[in-house]
């Protein structure tokens, strides 16, 4: 990949970073809010449960985002991490953090969707 491609990715890894950082949900909105209103306690476990969502939802994606920044620091970046095969440029456009090929995250899904139809099993 050529340099200025990869700066351009750092850029847009990094304000990426700052949007999602800027507007996370803070963890204090997660603490519970007693209240003598049955409605409101409803609606306030409905926030806090599409706040505690969101907040496991962007911190996945900051993970993710924060090693896409390494790699480029390594100069990995855009390399699958297990075929070693370069990630496709229409892939990496529409996930920037992407770290696999698409068919080495394929087989990752398909391995994870096992792994939890096995859990569901087992339980
Ligand atoms: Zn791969």
């Amino acid at each position: 990949m050529k340099e200025a491609d990869v700066s351009e990715f750092r850029t847009l890894l990094i304000a990426k970073r700052e949007e999602i950082a800027g507007h996370s949900p803070r963890r204090e909105e997660l603490w519970i809010v007693q209240s003598n209103e049955q409605i409101e306690t409803v609606q306030l476990a409905g926030q806090r449960e599409f706040a505690a969502r969101t907040l496991e939802r962007e911190t996945k994606n900051l993970t993710q985002i924060d090693a896409a920044l390494k790699r480029i620091d390594h100069g990995e970046f855009g390399i699958c991490l297990d075929c070693e095969e370069a990630i496709a440029p229409k892939r990496l456009a529409a996930l920037p953090w992407a770290g696999f090929c698409l068919h080495c995250q394929e087989l990752h899904d398909a391995r994870r969707a096992a792994d939890s139809v096995e859990a569901q099993l087992a339980a």
